[in-house]
């Protein structure tokens, strides 16, 4: 991915992090971008986002 983002929409559920814990993580009630997170995990992100119950997830490929 060229770039992964997420709206404030994220009710801190945490399915992204038990996804893909190498590129999200929780901080208080909103998900985040962990540090130098491997955006090449593509096929992960895909997952988390069409996981995610808010549709907070967004990416460009
Ligand atoms: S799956 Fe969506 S709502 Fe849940 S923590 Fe991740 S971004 Fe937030």
């Amino acid at each position: 991915m060229k770039k992964v983002w997420i709206d404030e929409e994220c009710i801190a559920c945490g399915a992204c992090v038990d996804l893909c814990p190498d590129v999200f993580e929780l901080d208080g009630d909103l998900a985040t971008l962990v540090e130098g997170a491997d955006l090449s995990l593509d096929d992960e992100i895909v997952e988390a986002a069409e996981e995610c119950p808010v549709e907070a997830i967004h990416y460009e490929e």
